[in-house]
């Protein structure tokens, strides 16, 4: 009883973390309650996409993720760019 507490609450606290990092949290109650210590830490690891500073492709002009070492639309090899462009949950965090 007292361990279906535990995970109960461990899901809850899942569900708020990923709410906080724009992330599902009916997957990560699930995840959260299922494997109450380590899927509280992967989540806390856990680094969203949306998170994930973004560049443009010189080749192509997608937009792909920064740590992208190949574009995903037309090959192209990518340096490591001077410039980055802001993370999609920033973007939405300075639009309001
Ligand atoms: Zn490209």
């Amino acid at each position: 009883m007292v361990y279906l507490l535990l995970c109960l609450w461990f899901g809850v606290a899942g569900a708020v973390v990923a709410r906080i990092k724009g992330s599902s949290m009916f997957l990560w109650f699930v995840i959260s309650a299922v494997l109450p210590v380590f899927g509280l830490l992967a989540l806390l690891l856990y680094r969203s996409d949306r998170e994930e500073l973004r560049r443009q492709c010189p080749g192509c002009g997608k937009v792909v993720k920064l740590h992208d070492a190949l574009c995903t639309s037309c090959g192209t090899e990518l340096e490591f760019p001077d410039v980055a462009i802001i993370s999609e949950a920033e973007a939405a965090a300075r639009h309001g």
